[in-house]
């Protein structure tokens, strides 16, 4: 009986935040951070809204919360880290922001799409931390996820080091739409940050051009945009 308890506290998951045991047991529940840490995070939420993208044409984006505080961490946790769990936890973000885009959606069922990074830098990183989101969320919300409809064909300079103006250039001609998937079709973007948007908005015209009918955005966490 001992053992069984030192074996279930070694092997039991602790918060990424303040490393205590997590002992929920609730499915729904967050499985990387602990219910404290949780409930702290959600009482930061702004409330929700669908925004136009920044220097989008048409597109639409929601945010689950502010780029900042936990959040910020946790979502360079899963970015350097590549820990699953979190992109599970964090897909609960972005089922937050989900409610406002499934509401405009007249059809249904519309596909999500990661953000690609370019072959090569997911040989060198060894996962695509928008794809752990996406496909966490489909599982969760039943929804297909497309990593097709969308690729990177060009590896661009990292945009941190890059003012407003240089960004949207240099995502110029970055992806490419496969019109096969993304003909006709609602799509969701899906990244882990909304910053100038430069990114998300080069991503979504592309995917208007493969013959997309309409294409929104989903981000976990908004940084404050100057
Ligand atoms: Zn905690």
């Amino acid at each position: 009986m001992q053992a069984n308890i030192i074996t279930r506290l070694l092997f039991m998951e602790r918060c990424r935040l303040c490393h205590s045991p997590i002992v929920n047991e609730s499915c729904s529940a967050p499985k990387a951070v602990c219910p404290t840490c949780w409930q702290e995070i959600m009482s930061l939420c702004p409330s929700l809204e669908l925004c136009p993208l920044s220097g989008g044409r048409s597109l639409f984006i929601a945010s689950g919360a502010g780029y900042h505080g936990m959040v910020k961490k946790l979502v360079l946790k899963l970015k350097y880290d590549g820990d699953c769990l979190l992109a599970e936890d964090l897909s609960l973000l972005l089922a937050r922001a989900w409610t406002l885009i499934a509401a405009k959606d007249e059809n249904g069922g519309p596909g999500l799409v990661p953000v690609p990074l370019h072959w090569s830098r997911l040989f060198r990183r060894g996962f695509n931390q928008s794809e752990l989101l996406s496909k966490a969320l489909s599982r969760s919300q039943g929804l297909a996820c497309l990593p097709s409809a969308l690729r990177r064909v060009k590896l661009t300079t990292a945009q941190l080091d890059l003012g407003r103006a240089e960004r949207f250039a240099n995502l110029s001609g970055a992806f490419q739409g496969n019109r096969k998937v993304a003909g006709g079709a609602c799509l969701v973007l899906v990244d882990d940050i909304y910053t100038s948007g430069a990114t998300l908005s080069a991503a979504g015209e592309t995917l208007l051009a493969a013959g997309a009918r309409q294409v929104f955005a989903l981000t976990v966490a908004r940084a404050h945009i100057s």
